[in-house]
């Protein structure tokens, strides 16, 4: 494969900048525009060494830098690699970049080092996927959950189902050449017996996602209630800052705010909404649509009122937007006089879960959190012991492997021969390897890789 170059680090000054090669020539366009202080033939070089020397340019002194040495097999993409420690400037990085380039190099593309990792076979697809979790991550858990995933625990439990399959699948084979060797009831009910097993693991991870997804990109929470009742005030609470606008001007908060944040090591999508209310201003209008937008689409949707006055029509109108939705409703301003409470049966009728705060006084918050922790049952997200799917496209090919499970189970149902039945039962593998990547098309890994940031 050609030779790549990029930068590693993220743009901007910083202490130092990462320029990585890879590929054949690394070492040969290397030895063209590094001077190092001692100078050894790279068959010398041992692998994981770092050199210290300048970068030339027509004999001038570009930057005074250190190189690590990675020699194919064992690399980052096992192929001859190097890492150009520099200066942190962008501009000496950049020339830095223009010299590999004019020596032979080509410019990686996004994620390109990850992609020869996974090409070369020393990761495979979930494993390179996750490593783009790992630097995305918000959350501790989220980084936890994106190292085990590149540690390999997903890709052992798909193995270890295919195996499950493959033991059954050979059985088979010898039965079709070697007809007196089992009887197809004997077959049929072993590969009944298999598919309950595998199916039932396929499930358990394809519940998994709910946690996943929320360790992954949070709880989508939708902040709802009519203008004034304290939005943004809980929102700021929340988040410790004045991030959001507080006013007591009706109907200020007009586009949507969103916002992440920890609370027990989980991360909460925190979205405020604009107030919702009867508008004829036609901003405030894409606001209010919005509002409902939001809550039809959150995980969670908490519901504000001032309990210092009434539910009037316009409360009665949000009520409706958390009816058989995941929902808290917050009393809040419970420093002034309650008019409002929780015994209300307006409020009893949509949700079970009631709480009054004050967003003023930051009090009643922890209860909050509690509650968000208990109804999402986070505490049994066990990271340690648990293989969590996280991604999307993992939870869709499991969905797609449980259908093939089905359709195996059917065709033994109706009485197919073992050579039909075992060529359902191939399908669970075919799709089980577009996660781990040996059944996939070139167009799906392009597309995985394109997220990656340069330099990856
Ligand atoms: P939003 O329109 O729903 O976002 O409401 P804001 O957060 O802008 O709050 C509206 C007004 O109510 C502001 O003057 C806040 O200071 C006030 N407010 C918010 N929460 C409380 C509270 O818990 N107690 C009291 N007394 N006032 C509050």
């Amino acid at each position: 494969m050609n030779t790549i170059v990029g930068v590693s680090t993220a743009p901007g000054i910083g202490g130092i900048g990462i320029i990585r090669m890879s590929g054949e020539d690394t070492f040969k366009i290397l030895d063209k525009i590094f001077v190092p202080k001692h100078k050894q033939e790279i068959n010398d070089i041992k692998g994981y060494t770092i050199k210290y020397g300048n970068i030339i340019e027509n004999n001038e002194i570009i930057d005074e830098v250190l190189v690590s040495y990675f020699k194919s097999p064992k690399s980052y993409t096992m192929e001859n690699m190097c890492e150009i420690n520099s200066h942190g400037g962008n501009l000496i990085i950049k020339k830095i970049l223009e010299i590999c380039l004019k020596n032979g190099a080509e410019m990686a593309e996004p994620g390109e080092f990850t992609k020869r990792a996974f090409l070369n076979g020393r990761i495979d697809l979930a494993q390179a996927e996750s490593v783009i979790d790992i630097i995305n991550a918000k959350s501790d858990r989220e980084a936890k959950s994106g190292v085990k995933q590149l540690e390999g625990f997903l890709s052992k439990e798909i193995k270890e189902i295919k195996q499950n399959i493959l033991d059954v699948l050979v059985n088979i084979e010898v039965t079709i050449d070697y007809p007196e060797y089992d009887t197809p009831e004997v077959q049929k009910k072993e590969i009944k017996d298999m598919l309950e097993n595998i199916g039932k693991k396929l499930t358990k991870l394809e519940k998994s996602f709910d946690n996943g997804k929320i360790v992954k990109d949070g709880i989508k929470t939708a902040i709802i209630g009519k203008p004034n009742a304290g939005k943004s005030s809980l929102l700021n609470a929340i988040l410790k800052e004045d991030r959001a606008i507080v006013t007591d001007i009706a109907g200020t908060t007009r586009d949507t705010i969103e916002e992440y944040v920890t609370i027990n090591g989980i991360t909460l999508k925190l979205i405020d909404t604009a107030g919702i209310r009867q508008s004829n201003d036609s901003v405030e209008k894409i606001g209010i649509e919005k509002s409902i937008e939001q809550a039809n689409e959150a995980d969670l949707v908490i519901a504000i009122f001032d309990c210092s006055k009434e539910l009037d029509k316009e409360d009665l109108e949000i009520l409706k937007l958390i009816e058989n939705k995941k929902s808290i409703i917050l009393l809040n301003k419970s420093d002034l006089k309650n008019v409002l409470n929780k015994e209300n049966d307006l409020l009893k009728n949509k949700s079970k879960n009631i709480l009054k705060i004050s967003a003023l006084n930051k009090t009643g918050l922890e209860e909050l959190y509690n509650k968000i922790t208990e109804m999402f049952q986070l505490n049994e997200i066990n990271l340690d012991n648990e293989v969590l799917i996280t991604n999307v496209r993992h939870k869709n090919i499991i969905s797609k492997a449980i259908e093939s499970v089905k359709l195996a189970n059917k065709a033994i149902l109706d009485n197919m021969p073992i050579d039909i039945i075992s060529i359902y039962i191939k399908q669970i593998l075919d799709d089980l390897g577009e996660i781990t990547g040996e059944v996939v098309t070139e167009d799906i890994i392009n597309e995985i890789f394109s997220k990656f940031c340069l330099g990856k």
